[in-house]
């Protein structure tokens, strides 16, 4: 059994933990990240970086490097209610520092976000790393067990974070619990390849029986199939060619291309769920991200709150970290930071939910919901979904100072 006590331990390695890494590390906090995987490349879950992130990238002075990444600017997201078309979020109109959302794989951003972080020496990462259980000693969660190649490993820290995802066993493992919010629908994800006579906006498009969501990745289509909630598998038993055409039916533009879902494993399903912790913490512990809130996929801004989360952890935590004071007076002022942000996003994600997603699943879409009908009406509306989306609710910024000189950061040993 290997042993490491670190100031903080960070468990997963997606954008909540990885950003918590890097901004604890450039405020000299001894951080070590665990992520269960060999790297950061796996399946499709969410490319997107909000405005938001674009003005944190600014204010760490990294915007240039990462925009350096391939990537696609979304600055409008179109939608269609049967024959209504219109724009849904204008991020132009918006009066946005950074008017567009950057799609770039996350492996990429995660990989970006990693090797910034590694010119830290505080910073620490461990891939391949899984978090198995919590250490607890009189009511005070003081670490976490691990398994590794090199085989197991004990972690004992002053704070544990867990930002281990919408699955989080450091969550269950401490007990904490989970509010279930509901949702009636879960999503289908697939990849079309583009051609350039393709449209370029990045869409949702309401049709009877489903919302089909198609995101322009330049050489491919993301595509996303909203279906009733426990649905997939009656529609696996109706059979592939079934599917590939309801998909020309929904996305003509790409009949001629349906062929290239030749297997149900190129199409994933992701199971939405929304949720939340009654209370983010506990002695030694504090829960952010999916972790102590899985977020409905409307809108898109799951990756915003995580990475929101981890800003506002490290504006709060860091100077206490470093002076090992941290209380749980500091984790509750987490929680109340954040709280009502991810309320107001959540009542409004199930208010698109059951107003118009439930009702396209559910048959015939009638009329189009009034709030597309404005937004037709009048454009300049589009640009309250478009901060919605693109900043959210109270945008976090950093107000750590560097510990380490910015531009010739210290080589590792
Ligand atoms: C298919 C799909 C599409 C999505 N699309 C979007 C989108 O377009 N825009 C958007 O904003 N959001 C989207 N989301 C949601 C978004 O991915 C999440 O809200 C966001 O990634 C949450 O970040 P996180 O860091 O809290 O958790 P995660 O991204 O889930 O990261 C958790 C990390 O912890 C690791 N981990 C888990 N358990 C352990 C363990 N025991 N030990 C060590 N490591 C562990 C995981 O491997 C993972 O790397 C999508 C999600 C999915 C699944």
């Amino acid at each position: 059994m290997q042993r490491v006590a670190v100031r903080c331990c960070v468990a997963g390695g997606g954008p909540a933990g990885v950003m918590t890494g890097l901004l604890l590390a450039r405020a000299g906090v001894d951080v070590l990240v665990l992520e269960k995987h060999a790297d950061f490349f796996r399946d499709f879950r969410g490319d997107t970086i909000h405005p938001s992130t674009l003005e944190l990238m600014h204010e760490l002075g990294s915007l240039d490097d990462l925009l350096k990444l391939p990537h696609q600017e979304a600055h409008r997201m179109a939608f269609q209610f049967g024959d209504l078309k219109g724009v849904v979020a204008d991020f132009d109109r918006a009066k946005l520092r950074y008017p567009f959302i950057a799609f770039m794989p996350q492996w990429d951003f995660l990989d970006f976000l990693a090797r910034r972080a590694s010119r830290y020496p505080t910073f620490s990462l461990k891939m391949s790393a899984e978090v198995t259980g919590v250490i607890e000693e009189n009511g005070r969660i003081a670490g976490v067990t691990v398994t590794t190649p090199r085989g197991p490993l004990e972690v004992r820290a002053d704070l544990v974070i867990a930002a281990d995802g919408r699955t989080s066993l450091v969550r269950e493992k401490s007990g904490l619990q989970v509010e279930e919010r509901g949702a009636p629908m879960d999503v289908l994800w697939f990849g079309i390849e583009r051609r350039p006579s393709d449209p370029d906006e990045t869409m949702g498009r309401f049709v009877p029986g489903c919302l089909f969501i198609a995101i322009n990745r330049r050489d491919y289509w993301q595509c996303g199939y909203v279906i009733p909630k426990g649905s997939f598998d009656s529609i696996r038993a109706r059979s592939l060619d079934a599917f590939r055409q309801t998909i020309a039916g929904a996305f003509p533009e790409v009949a001629d291309r349906v062929g290239q879902l030749d297997d149900w494993k190129k199409i994933k399903l992701l199971t939405v769920q929304v949720n939340r912790l009654k209370r983010w913490y506990r002695p030694g512990l504090l829960c952010i991200g999916d972790a102590a809130h899985a977020m409905s996929p409307v809108g898109g801004v799951g990756i915003n709150l995580a990475v929101q989360d981890a800003v506002a952890a490290s504006n709060i935590l860091a100077e206490a970290l470093a002076e090992r004071r941290t209380t749980i007076d500091d984790l509750a002022k987490v929680q109340k930071r954040r709280e009502f942000p991810m309320r107001m996003t959540q009542a409004f994600q199930i208010l698109v939910q059951n107003r118009a997603l439930a009702r396209a699943l559910g048959g015939p879409l009638g009329k189009p919901p009034l709030v597309m009908r404005l937004l037709e009406r009048y454009p300049a509306l589009r640009s309250l979904p478009a901060r919605w989306i693109g900043l959210g609710v109270r945008p976090e910024h950093i107000q750590t100072a560097p510990r380490w000189p910015e531009k010739e950061p210290p080589v590792q040993a």
